[in-house]
């Protein structure tokens, strides 16, 4: 990094999901990454098994969508706590779950990271943090790597919900500990019956089995009656007596690959920020895994600051947009905290809960019941406070059909560089004469839509706007309805507030 006395502009600790998708953000828009890592190699461990729809949508929005289809298998349905949710094709244009383990979804990531330019460096653990006025000094260290140190503007913690740089820096995690204990394994069970998902309530929790691929299979049992040291290891043997407790049998269980333990403890940190250092998915925040999205709350945190953060270290944009990040990922966080307790709460054992899942059961069968809850598990219909008043404004752009001079194109291929967009669906000189001083970082595109309405999750189908500023995130940060001209005079606070002061000349 020349002469400034910094070996780059970010280091993020942790090459897990998180990490990975903010070090792709930050190169995309043209900051230097280091991602260090505590492990010497990656564990293949399978963990998360899905992505939502938001998530695959973020991921088109790169154009690299195509690779996790090519590995990923479509869900038909999702599911609150165990009860069957239907998706809509008209609220995105990827209206179901990606089943696809977190190890594929790791390697896609990385083999992507390199291809951009990010270092990774294995044997690599936080051990000590210093912030000045400047910078942060990281310390690495682990028992086969010699210590060592790296100076960069900002630090991100995305090293999982043991945090150490989250314990480093002395944010509080507060929240809720664990009440139950769940056993997983991946496993084969030639006995099982052919069902593809196969899942039973017993009198002291619940177990169920996913074939994930041929010949093996997911085993998942939960109990209540006792919540283990967390740092206790789990064995296939506890999975098998857990497994012959609840169902009275094993299914001939055989052969583990992976076998592990997840509670129902849900914390979060009470700031993203803390001056130079920051905080990102799990290391933000852990939750019981039910409904499958904390690896989904983790990218799209890191879609949410990597832009962000660029922008800062390039010199682009003032810190305060930094705090922007907490401001809009922190209630997001606190959401699914919040809707995977009541899952968690849901799945417990007992009359009183059959009966309640079967009241909650036949709401949930209510289209507007079942769009609510798969707006929120899908993360589509997140809004955030950007200060503009328009349907679309803070929410996620839907991926229109348009028609621009160079062809048929969608609107999320317009952000596959990352960059700010400033979208004229109306042809008009005051868009683009408003835009004058911000041309250098963002990209003003003239199109038509070849729609007249568009669908927005959880809020109807409203006209087309006639122009759009989307961040590079794919959030709305200013549209301008049909009938009328647009208000040029809010386009351009919004282009400071998100993009910096105009240039001068
Ligand atoms: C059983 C189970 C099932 C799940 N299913 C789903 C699902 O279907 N869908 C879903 O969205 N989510 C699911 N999750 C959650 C998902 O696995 C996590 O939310 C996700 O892994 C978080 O990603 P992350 O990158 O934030 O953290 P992690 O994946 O934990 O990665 C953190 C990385 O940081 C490294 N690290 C740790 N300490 C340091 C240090 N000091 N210095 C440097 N590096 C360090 C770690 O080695 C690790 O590589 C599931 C979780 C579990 C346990």
């Amino acid at each position: 990094m020349g002469d400034t006395g910094m070996d780059t502009d970010v280091v993020i600790a942790g090459a897990g999901p998180t990490g990975l998708m903010l070090a792709c953000e930050l190169r995309l828009a043209g900051a230097d990454v280091v991602v260090v890592e505590r492990l010497t190699e990656r564990t293949g461990e399978s963990r998360a098994g899905g992505m939502h729809s938001r998530t695959l949508e973020v991921l088109d929005q790169r154009g690299v969508l195509d690779r996790f289809l090519a590995v990923g298998e479509l869900q038909p349905v999702g599911h609150f706590s165990g009860l069957w949710l239907d998706f809509d094709e008209s609220e995105s244009r990827h209206p179901y779950p990606l089943m696809i383990l977190q190890s594929a979804i790791e390697r896609l990531l990385e083999e992507w990271a390199a291809e951009l330019g990010v270092r990774v460096r294995w044997s690599s653990g936080v051990s000590g943090i210093r912030q000045d006025e400047a910078g942060v000094e990281v310390e690495l260290g682990t028992a086969d790597a010699a210590p060592a140190q790296l100076r960069a503007r900002y630090l991100v913690g995305c090293d999982g919900g043991r945090s150490t740089v989250r314990k480093l820096s002395g944010i509080d995690f507060p929240g809720t500990p664990a009440t139950m204990t769940a056993l997983i394994g991946d496993v084969e069970l030639p006995d099982l019956p052919e069902e593809y998902v196969w899942a039973r309530r017993c009198p002291g929790g619940d177990f169920s089995a996913i074939a994930f691929e041929a010949g093996w299979h997911r085993v998942i049992t939960s109990e209540y009656d006792r919540v283990p040291d967390r740092d206790e290891p789990a064995t296939f043997e506890q999975l098998r007596e857990s497994l012959v407790r609840l169902a009275g049998t094993d299914f001939g269980m055989r052969g583990p690959r992976w076998i592990s333990r997840f509670g129902d403890a849900a914390r979060q940190a009470a700031q993203y920020r803390d001056g130079r250092v920051l905080l990102a998915g799990d290391a933000a925040h852990i939750h019981f895994p039910a409904g499958g999205q904390g690896l989904n709350l983790g990218v799209q945190d890191a879609v949410n600051l990597g832009w962000k953060l660029a922008s800062v270290v390039r010199g682009r944009a003032p810190e305060s947009l930094l705090d922007t990040y907490h401001a809009e990922r922190h209630p997001v966080g606190e959401r699914v905290l919040h809707n995977t307790r009541a899952q968690a709460a849901l799945a417990r054992p007992g009359v009183q809960m059959d009966a309640l899942r079967d009241v909650f059961g036949s709401l949930i069968v209510f289209d507007d019941v079942n769009r609510y809850l798969r707006g929120m598990l899908t993360a589509l219909d997140i809004r955030y406070p950007v200060g503009c008043d328009h349907p679309l404004a803070g929410r996620r752009v839907p991926d229109a059909d348009l028609k621009t001079p160079d062809g048929a194109t969608g609107v999320h291929e317009l952000l596959h560089t990352a960059r700010p967009l400033l979208l004229d669906l109306r042809g008009s000189t005051e868009v683009a004469t408003a835009a004058e001083g911000w041309t250098d970082r963002v990209d003003l595109v003239e199109a038509r839509s070849e729609d007249d309405h568009w669908p927005v999750p959880a809020g109807g189908d409203i006209p087309a706007p006639t122009a759009l500023l989307i961040r590079p995130d794919g959030h709305v940060a200013w549209a301008a309805a049909a009938g009328g001209a647009p208000d040029t005079t809010t386009l351009r606070t919004a282009l400071t507030t998100w993009f910096g002061p105009a240039s001068q000349g």
